[in-house]
């Protein structure tokens, strides 16, 4: 777990962020609770909208990207179920606010962003707060990160037009893939789980990401 400095600034827009978005909704899992109280999220979003980091709504990054609002990390967070020793892949750093919530709850977080200059200002911004267990790669990650598979997790944050094959080999046994599978604007979150080589595939809600470029994503 990284060593992240104790934020105390705007810890009161946090506490409240986390009671009336969270678990007002039915968030359950204590450690997604409690990483979302630790973790601040206005150091992930430039200075002109900090104001706004806790508010209950997605946030530009720039590049046409976005940190995804807080009940969705939470909810894509709880549903990874992760335990302390778990390792993880996450496609699509973004800002790196869920890379951070990922690495306070397991032990290694490996993170993939297309566009490096996303990716090198969230590994900044991450190993400033003090986090060691977190691994960065520019690339597709439509086609995962194999070298260190298998994953006990991985989690999309970019809307897939189908689940890419080359997650769901390399995905553990009795590991657990979120995703939000649809058209380039609107998708359902999926859970995809893998047991004795079958593949279970679970609907959640609806919900809307910007779309996974890439070969096993959509086309660029
Ligand atoms: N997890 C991020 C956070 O906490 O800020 C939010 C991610 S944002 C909703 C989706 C990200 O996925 C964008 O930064 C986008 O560039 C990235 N992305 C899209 N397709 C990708 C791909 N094939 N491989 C890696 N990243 C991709």
């Amino acid at each position: 777990m990284g060593e992240m400095i104790e934020a105390k600034e705007w810890r009161h827009e946090r506490e409240r962020m986390v009671k009336g978005q969270i678990i007002a909704r039915g968030v359950e899992d204590q450690r997604v609770v409690d990483a979302m109280l630790r973790v601040p999220r206005h150091v992930f979003v430039d200075k002109i909208y900090e104001h706004q980091a806790y508010n209950d709504y997605p946030l530009s990054v720039g590049h046409g990207q976005t940190i995804s609002q807080p009940y969705i990390v939470a909810v894509m967070t709880e549903l990874l179920q992760l335990k302390p020793g778990d390792t993880v892949l996450e496609i699509g750093t973004g800002s790196g606010y869920q890379a951070a919530i990922l690495a306070l709850m397991c032990k290694m977080v490996y993170t993939i962003e297309r566009i490096s200059a996303l990716r090198e200002q969230a590994r900044e911004r991450l190993e400033k707060l003090g986090f060691t267990n977190i691994a960065y790669m520019t690339g597709d990650g439509s086609l995962g990160w194999p070298q260190f598979a298998p994953y006990d997790g991985i989690i999309v944050t970019a809307g897939a037009p189908e689940v890419p094959n080359a997650l769901i080999e390399q995905l553990a046994e009795k590991g657990r893939l979120v995703i939000p599978v649809g058209s380039e604007f609107f998708q359902t979150l999926n859970v995809v789980t893998k047991q004795r080589g079958r593949v279970f595939r679970k609907e959640i809600f609806e919900c809307t990401f910007v779309p996974l470029l890439g070969k096993q994503g959509w086309k660029e």
